[in-house]
C-alpha cells in the first residue's frame, strides 16, 4: 500500500502537470519568477494570397536559474507545430490547453534556447487581400506565435518578414536591411528595447508612405488613402500633432522619448481609435484623416487620440502593468496626459463642462446599480481580460485620478509620476507602486483615499443640510456622508440671485461644516457638485430641489446647471423628483439654455424619462407639446450638431400623427430641414423609426428604403433588421429566434439594433417575452462574442423596459440561475432602470 502510493506520486511529479485554458495568474506569476533575460528572434513568411497559411520560425532565448518546468503559450492545433528543439535537440513536449510545456529535465541553469518551427494562427493577424497588421492586446500574440504571453515578461525582439515585393511593412524596431529574390522581399528590423508580447506589433502590405521632419527627427505615416488630395489636406496637421505631443510629454516627465524611431500606420476600420506599439502605433484611419466638413469636435477627438497614443510611449509602454487587473493605469494616464497636451489649444470649449458630461453620468449608470464593480478588479486568468473594460474604467477611473492630482497638487503629481516612469522604466508596476510613491508625499492621504474609490465598487451617498438663524442669515452648511467615508475634494456652489459662489471643502470625514459661511445670507441652492469635482450620489435638500425645479434656468454659469441636471436625473431615479416634475422642468428650461453640452445632454434624458418614466397614457397626453418643443429647438439650433441633437430627440419621441406625417414627408425628400443636410444612414433611421411606429405603408417605407440604400455594408444591416421592425408578432418572433444561432450574431451592431427595436417601449408587452430567452443566452453571448456584446446584450434588452413583470423575470432567472459574479453585475446593473421604474408604478 505504502508502496503503491509512493509510485503513483513518482509518476504523478514526473508527468508536465498542464497548466489549463488561458494564461492564469498563477502561471504567469511562476513564469516572471523563473525566467530572465528574454529574447526572440522571429520570422514570418507572409505569401500574397490571404488564405495560404503563413509559416513561422523562432528562437526563444532566456536565463533560468535552476531547471524549471516551460510552459509556451500557442493557442493552435498541434499540427501547427512543426519542429521543436530545446537547446540545440529535438525535445518532447507536451500539447495542452493552448499551452507547449516542456519537463524540467529538457532544461538547464543558465542560458537556454527554444527553436520552433509553426504555422502561424490567423485570427489576430487581421489579413485582408493586400495587407494585414498585428493586433495582440491583451493576450492574442499567443494565437500568432509561440510566446510567454503576459504583460510581465518583457523581452526583446528581433524580427523578420517575408513578403511580396511590392508590398512595405514597419515594426516596431528600424528596419536594418532588405533583400529581394524572386518577387520576395526579406526584410530585417532592429532588436527593440524590451517590451511585451501585447506591443510587439507589425503591419504589411499596399501601403503608401508620406514622410516628414519635424525637430531634428523623421516621422513616418503609412496610409492605404487613394484620394491624394485628401493626404494632403491633412498630413501636416497631422505630423505636427505628433511632435507637439512627443515634445510635451518628454518636457514633462523628463524622460526622452525611448523607443528611437516613430512610425504610425492608418488603417482602414482598425478596431479602435488607435494601438500604442512603440515605435509604430496604429490609427484607425477615419479618426486622423477628416474632410473639409469636420466639426470642432472631430477635430478635438483626433488631436487627443494622437495625444493618448503618445502618451502611451510612456505610460504603459515604457511602463508597463504587472498584469491586465491594472491596465485602466495606463487608459486614464493617458487621457490625463491628452486633455492636458490638446485642451488649451480648444479655448471655446467649456472643458471642465466636457469633463463631467462624458464621464460623470456614464460612471453613475453603472455605480448606481447591484451590478457595480471596483476599479481595480481580481482578474484570475488573461483569458476574462474582456470583461474588465467598461464604464468604470472609461469613466470612473478618469475622475478618480483627476482627485489624486487634486490631492497632490499639479507639480506634486507631475513629479511623482517622473518619478515612478524613472523607476520602472522598461519595466512592470502595479497600482500599489504608484500609490506608494504619492503616499510618500502625502502620508496618510493617499492609501486610504485609494482603498476607498480604487478597491471598493459603488458611490458615496452625500446629504446636505442648511441651518439659517432667526435673522435668517446662515448659521451652518452640513455636508454628511452615509456610512462609508470616502475622502475627496469638492467645490461647493452656494447659489444667490445672478450669482454663485464656490467654496472649495475637503470631504474627509462623516460629516464636514462648510467653513466661513455663518452670517451670511441665505442662498437660494446648495450644490456639493457645483464646480463639476464632487463624485456620488448628491441627495437634493428640500430648498434647493424646489429652486432647481422652479429656476434651474437662471443659474448664470453653464458648469453648475450642467451639475445641476445630473443631480436632478440622480434624484428622479431615487424617486425623489416624479417623471413628470422632471419633463416640466425640460419643457420650461430647456429652450433656455444656451449651452450644447447641456443641451444635448437634456435631450437624452428627456428621451429617457420619456419612455421608461412616464407611464403610457402621460406620454400621450404629453406628446403634442413636447413635440412642438423639439421642433422649435430644431429651428432654433445654430450649428448643425446641435440642430442634428434636436431633430434624434425629435424623431425618437415622435407619437402624434401629424409628427409622423412630418417625419414621412422629410423621409420622401418633399420636405428639407434648413441647415440639417440629411445623409444615407439618416434616411435609414428615419425609416425604422417610421415603421416601428406602424405608420401605414410601413412596409412598403422598409422595401424602398432598402432599394434606395447604396452603401452595400448598411444594405445588408437594414435587411438584417427589417424582420426586428415587423408589425406582426410572429414576424418578430422569428426575428429573435435567429439570433439564437452564432451565424446570426456576427455582426454584433445589427444584432443590437434588432434587440432594440423588438424591446422598444412601443412594442410592449409583446417584448416582455424576450426577456427571459435573452437572459438564458447571456453566457453564450458572453463566450463567443466580443468583449462589449454581453453589456451591450443585456442593455438592447432591459434598457427600455418599464413593466413589472419584466423586473420580475429579471429577479426569477436571477435566484434560479447560477451566474458568475461578472456576469451577474452585468445583468444586475443593465436591469437596474427597469427596477426602478417597476418600483416608481
Ligand atoms: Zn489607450
Amino acid at each position: 500500500m505504502f508502496l503503491w502510493a509512493a509510485l503513483l506520486a513518482a509518476t504523478a511529479a514526473a508527468a508536465p502537470v498542464t497548466p489549463g485554458p488561458g494564461i492564469s495568474e498563477r502561471l504567469a506569476n511562476d513564469r516572471a519568477a523563473s525566467i530572465s533575460s528574454l529574447r526572440y528572434e522571429l520570422s514570418f513568411q507572409i505569401p500574397e494570397t490571404k488564405t495560404k497559411p503563413i509559416r513561422g520560425s523562432e528562437v526563444i532565448r532566456f536565463s533560468l536559474r535552476a531547471r524549471h518546468r516551460i510552459v509556451v503559450d500557442f493557442e493552435q492545433p498541434r499540427d501547427h507545430v512543426l519542429a521543436v528543439r530545446v537547446n540545440g535537440r529535438a525535445s518532447d513536449f507536451l500539447m495542452s490547453g493552448g499551452h507547449l510545456v516542456f519537463a524540467a529535465s529538457a532544461t538547464k541553469a543558465g542560458e537556454n534556447e527554444i527553436a520552433i518551427e509553426f504555422v502561424a494562427g490567423d485570427e489576430s493577424l487581421n489579413r485582408n487581400d493586400d495587407f494585414l497588421y498585428t493586433l495582440y492586446v491583451p493576450a492574442r500574440a499567443h494565437m500568432a506565435f509561440p510566446c510567454f504571453d503576459q504583460p510581465s515578461l518583457k523581452a526583446r525582439f528581433k524580427l523578420e518578414i517575408g513578403m511580396p515585393s511590392d508590398w512595405r511593412v514597419v515594426a516596431n524596431g528600424a528596419q536594418t536591411t532588405m533583400t529581394i529574390s524572386g518577387g520576395v522581399a526579406s526584410v530585417r528590423f532592429a532588436e527593440t528595447q524590451p517590451i511585451p508580447t501585447y506591443l510587439f506589433a507589425f503591419a504589411a502590405g499596399k501601403f503608401q508612405v508620406e514622410t516628414a521632419e519635424r525637430n531634428g527627427r523623421t516621422f513616418r505615416m503609412f496610409h492605404r488613402e487613394n484620394d491624394a488630395a485628401k493626404v494632403a489636406r491633412n498630413r501636416d496637421a497631422i505630423f505636427d500633432l505628433h511632435t507637439r505631443a512627443l515634445a510635451w510629454l518628454e518636457d514633462y516627465t523628463g524622460i526622452p522619448y525611448p523607443w528611437g524611431k516613430f512610425d504610425f500606420v492608418l488603417i482602414p476600420s482598425f478596431q479602435f481609435g488607435g494601438m500604442e506599439h512603440p515605435g509604430a502605433i496604429f490609427y484607425n484611419a477615419a479618426g486622423l484623416m477628416l474632410d473639409p466638413s469636420a466639426t470642432q469636435n472631430q477635430l478635438l477627438n483626433r488631436a487627443s487620440t494622437i495625444a493618448h497614443e503618445t502618451a502611451h510611449m510612456w505610460f504603459g509602454d515604457l511602463v508597463t502593468m504587472r498584469w491586465f487587473n491594472d491596465v485602466w493605469m495606463k487608459e486614464v494616464m493617458a487621457n490625463v496626459m491628452a486633455a492636458k497636451i490638446v485642451n488649451p489649444s480648444f479655448p471655446e470649449i467649456n472643458h471642465d463642462l466636457r469633463f463631467l458630461l462624458e464621464h460623470y453620468p456614464y460612471a453613475y449608470d453603472v455605480d448606481r446599480t447591484a451590478g457595480a464593480n471596483p476599479i481595480r478588479q481580481e482578474l484570475g486568468n488573461l483569458n476574462e481580460a474582456g470583461s474588465l473594460y467598461g464604464n468604470i474604467i472609461y469613466d470612473k477611473a478618469p475622475i478618480v485620478m483627476r482627485q489624486l492630482e487634486g490631492i497632490a497638487g499639479p507639480d506634486a503629481f507631475r513629479d511623482g509620476l517622473r518619478e515612478y516612469l524613472k523607476r520602472y522604466s522598461f519595466g512592470n508596476a502595479t497600482w500599489l507602486d504608484l500609490v506608494q510613491i504619492f503616499e510618500k508625499r502625502k502620508p496618510g492621504e493617499v492609501a486610504s483615499w485609494s482603498r476607498a474609490w480604487v478597491e471598493r465598487r459603488g458611490r458615496p451617498e452625500i446629504t446636505t443640510t442648511l441651518r439659517t438663524g432667526t435673522d435668517g442669515t446662515i448659521s451652518e452648511v452640513r455636508l454628511a456622508q452615509r456610512e462609508l467615508v470616502w475622502p475627496q475634494r469638492l467645490e461647493v456652489d452656494l447659489g444667490f440671485p445672478g450669482q454663485v459662489n464656490r467654496t472649495p471643502v475637503a470631504m474627509n470625514g462623516p460629516v464636514v461644516d462648510l467653513a466661513g459661511v455663518a452670517g451670511s445670507r441665505q442662498p437660494e441652492y446648495i450644490l456639493p457638485n457645483g464646480g463639476g469635482l464632487g463624485y456620488g450620489l448628491f441627495l437634493l435638500d428640500d430648498t434647493t430641489k424646489g429652486y432647481l425645479l422652479g429656476h434651474l434656468e437662471d443659474i448664470p454659469d453653464a458648469l453648475t446647471r450642467g451639475s445641476a441636471w445630473v443631480d436632478i436625473w440622480e434624484n428622479l431615479l431615487e424617486a425623489r423628483i416624479t417623471p413628470a416634475e422632471f419633463v416640466d422642468l425640460v419643457t420650461r428650461a430647456l429652450p433656455k439654455e444656451a449651452d450644447e453640452q447641456n443641451t444635448e445632454r437634456v435631450l437624452q434624458y428627456l428621451a429617457h424619462s420619456f419612455w421608461q418614466f412616464l407611464p403610457p397614457e402621460e406620454r400621450g397626453r404629453r406628446a403634442a407639446e413636447l413635440e412642438s418643443l423639439l421642433r422649435a429647438g430644431i429651428a432654433r439650433a445654430g450649428a448643425t450638431s446641435a440642430k442634428s441633437a434636436w431633430f434624434a430627440a425629435y424623431r425618437d419621441t415622435v407619437l402624434t400623427p401629424d409628427g409622423f406625417a412630418w417625419l414621412e414627408r422629410i423621409w420622401r425628400r418633399e420636405e428639407k430641414i434648413e441647415g440639417l443636410p440629411l445623409a444615407e444612414p439618416d434616411e435609414i433611421s428615419l425609416a425604422m423609426e417610421l415603421a416601428v411606429r406602424g405608420v401605414s405603408g410601413w412596409r412598403q417605407i422598409l422595401d424602398t428604403q432598402l432599394t434606395r440604400t447604396q452603401n452595400p455594408d448598411r444594405k445588408a444591416r437594414l435587411a438584417f433588421v427589417m424582420p426586428a421592425l415587423s408589425a406582426d408578432p410572429a414576424e418578430r418572433e422569428q426575428a429573435f429566434e435567429r439570433l439564437r444561432r452564432l451565424e446570426n450574431r456576427r455582426h454584433e451592431p445589427w444584432v443590437l439594433e434588432s434587440l432594440r427595436y423588438l424591446n422598444h417601449p412601443l412594442r410592449q408587452p409583446t417584448a416582455q417575452r424576450f426577456v427571459r430567452p435573452s437572459l438564458e443566452l447571456l453566457p453564450e453571448i458572453q463566450r463567443t462574442g466580443d468583449i462589449f456584446f454581453p453589456q451591450r446584450w443585456m442593455e438592447a434588452t432591459l434598457g427600455q423596459q418599464r413593466a413589472p413583470e419584466a423586473a420580475q423575470a429579471v429577479r426569477e432567472f436571477l435566484a434560479q440561475t447560477k451566474l458568475s459574479r461578472r456576469l451577474e453585475w452585468v445583468v444586475l446593473s443593465s436591469a437596474d432602470n427597469l427596477f426602478r421604474a417597476a418600483r416608481m408604478q
